[in-house]
Parts: structure tokens; C-alpha cells; sequence
């Protein structure tokens, strides 16, 4: 069996990345609008804090503005929506993004909704779903939209393929089903969507050309549960223990990797995959957001 095409996430969301930065430019040049993102932050949970860090550093590289309202733990909800009209009526805010999680006594569907759709660059708002479903431009969830760049920056072919999704979440299995149904470029596939309730996973599995991963157990797709020559994409990103490493942990997918990957003919790591498309989709929604190109 000839080595499977290791889909690469840097390569791709550096692509992407690149596209961006020079779109952003070129708005600034034209038209003198420069992308905003207002990231809103409730707590104190230090992973949140890394990836909101993280995407502030994103938008510098990309010369776009960026603003972060940290807020304490205890926010009433009703100050977050007020802040987030605010963000909504701002004109040099062009994405607001809430970072999940919130605590308890803050609804996030209702923070969700709150945000002009306009400006909900991480897709979740019902409109932008409702959109995306029904085939008109919206903001779109963007690791899904990841998961569809990657499959189209490495020329997988996807119309007419037999796509498995595992796991059904709203920012996940949802969305990229949905995605891979659409009758244009990086959809048009025949997709089966299996969750938790399935009877026999490995024989739907099985069926697939393409096998995504969005389960969040780790490496629980085995090579038995994947055909020959399929195309596996792992959105998992689980921490298991691992005492020789620094951290006393290591991350991986919910992909067998080392078992897998003889049999496939591509397939994506963990980490080095998926997870790298998150932050590339949110700055092409930002600018597309900046640019007016959807509504
Ligand atoms: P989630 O909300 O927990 O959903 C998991 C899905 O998997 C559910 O639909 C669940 O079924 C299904 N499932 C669980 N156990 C199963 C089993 N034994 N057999 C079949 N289906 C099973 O998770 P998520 O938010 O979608 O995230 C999934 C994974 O992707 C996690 O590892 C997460 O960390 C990762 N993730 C990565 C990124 C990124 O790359 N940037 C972004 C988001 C998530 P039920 O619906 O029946 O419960």
C-alpha cells in the first residue's frame, strides 16, 4: 500500500492566512476600512484566555484591528448583551465573537442571538445556520468551513463521494454535513451523519470515501472501522495522559492515526490538522464581514 498524502494544516491555513492578509490590505488601500474583531471574554478559564491571545496576535499579523472586553466571571447576563449591542452598532467592528464557554448563568443561545448576524463571524447565529442550509452566503461555522478548505486545497474530490460524518454537534457534525450536502464546489456528496445512538458504527463508517471525525473520544476510529483508500479527516482534539512528555500530557484525534494511515489514501494529523483551520476561517469571515461581501 503506497503512503497515504498527509493533509497538512499549516499548509493550508497558511494559505488562507496569506489570501486574508492580502485581502485586508488591499481594503485598507481601497477603501480605507480596516477588519475589526471585538473577542468578548467572561471569566477567568486560562484556556479561553489562550485563545483569545491567540487570535489577537492573528489579527496584528494581519493588520486588522482588534479589541478585547475581558469581564469578570460574575457578569450578569444582562450587561453582556448590552456590551454586545454596543459592539453591533459599532461600525469599526466588523466580527464580535463571544468565547464559549460562559459561566453557567449566562445563556449562550441568547448571546448568540444577540450579536448581529452581520457580524457573527463564527457562524452560530440561527440566521447564518438557516443560510448556510438553505445555500445562501452566510457567515459559515468555521471549523467545518476548515474541514471543506483543506479538502479543497488538496483537490479531494467530494461530489458524488460517500461522506461519513461522526458526531452531530451544532459546531460541528451539523454544520459540516450540511456544508458537504451543498450543491457547489467541496460539497455535493452524499453524506451520512452517525452519532452516539448508531448500532453499528463500523459498518456505516465503512461505507465512507471520506470519514470525518468529530466524535471527542480519543483515537476510537480504528483501522477496521475505515475502507481502503478512504480520505480521513480527525476534527478530534483530546488530551490523553502521557508522563514522558513535559506536560504530563499529549494531544491526539479521534482517529488511530499510526493504525489508520496505512490505509488511507489521505488523512489529516492530530495536531497539525483541522485544528489550525479554526483561526484561518474566522479572519476570512472577519474580512469578508469588513468587506460587505455577503448581505
Ligand atoms: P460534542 O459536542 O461532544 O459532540 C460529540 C458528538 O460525537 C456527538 O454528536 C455524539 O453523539 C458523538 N459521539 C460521542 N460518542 C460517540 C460514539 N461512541 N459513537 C458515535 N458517536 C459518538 O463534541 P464537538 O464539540 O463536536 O467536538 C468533537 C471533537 O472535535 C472534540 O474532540 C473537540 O475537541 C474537537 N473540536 C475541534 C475543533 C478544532 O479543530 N478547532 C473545534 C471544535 C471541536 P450524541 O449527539 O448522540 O451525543
Amino acid at each position: 500500500m503506497s503512503q497515504p498524502t498527509i493533509i497538512d494544516g499549516r499548509t493550508v491555513s497558511n494559505a488562507v492566512i496569506e489570501e486574508v492578509r492580502r485581502g485586508a490590505a488591499e481594503l485598507i488601500a481601497t477603501r480605507g476600512i480596516t477588519p475589526g474583531l471585538a473577542v468578548v471574554l467572561v471569566g477567568d478559564d486560562p484556556a479561553s484566555a489562550t485563545y483569545v491571545r491567540s487570535k489577537g496576535r492573528m489579527c496584528d499579523r494581519l493588520g486588522f484591528r482588534s479589541v478585547t472586553h475581558t469581564l469578570p466571571a460574575d457578569t450578569r447576563e444582562e450587561e453582556l448583551l448590552r456590551l454586545i449591542a454596543e459592539l453591533n452598532a459599532d461600525t469599526s467592528i466588523h466580527g464580535i465573537l463571544v468565547q464559549s464557554p460562559l459561566p453557567g448563568h449566562i445563556s449562550y443561545e441568547r448571546v448568540v442571538e444577540t450579536i448581529d448576524y452581520r457580524k457573527d463571524v463564527d457562524g452560530f447565529h440561527p440566521v447564518n445556520v438557516g443560510r448556510m442550509v438553505i445555500g445562501l452566503p452566510a457567515n459559515e461555522s468555521c471549523t467545518p468551513a476548515g474541514v471543506i478548505e483543506m479538502l479543497k486545497y488538496y483537490n479531494i474530490p467530494t461530489s458524488g463521494s460517500r461522506a461519513v460524518v461522526v458526531g452531530r454537534s451544532n459546531i460541528v457534525g451539523k454544520p459540516l454535513a450540511n456544508m458537504l450536502m451543498q450543491k457547489r464546489d467541496g460539497g455535493n456528496a452524499i453524506v451520512t451523519v452517525a452519532h452516539s445512538a448508531a448500532k453499528d458504527l463500523a459498518a456505516i463508517t465503512r461505507e465512507a470515501d471520506i470519514l470525518i471525525a468529530a466524535i471527542g473520544r480519543p483515537r476510537y476510529i480504528t483501522a477496521t472501522m475505515v475502507k481502503e483508500g478512504a480520505v480521513v479527516i480527525d476534527v478530534g482534539i483530546n488530551r490523553v495522559e502521557d508522563p514522558g512528555s513535559p506536560k504530563g500530557y499529549r494531544i491526539v484525534g479521534d482517529v488511530d492515526f499510526d493504525n489508520v494511515a496505512p490505509k488511507c489514501s489521505a488523512i489529516t494529523p492530530v495536531p497539525g490538522g483541522v485544528g489550525l483551520m479554526t483561526i484561518a476561517m474566522l479572519m476570512t469571515n472577519t474580512l469578508r464581514s469588513a468587506r460587505g461581501d455577503l448581505y
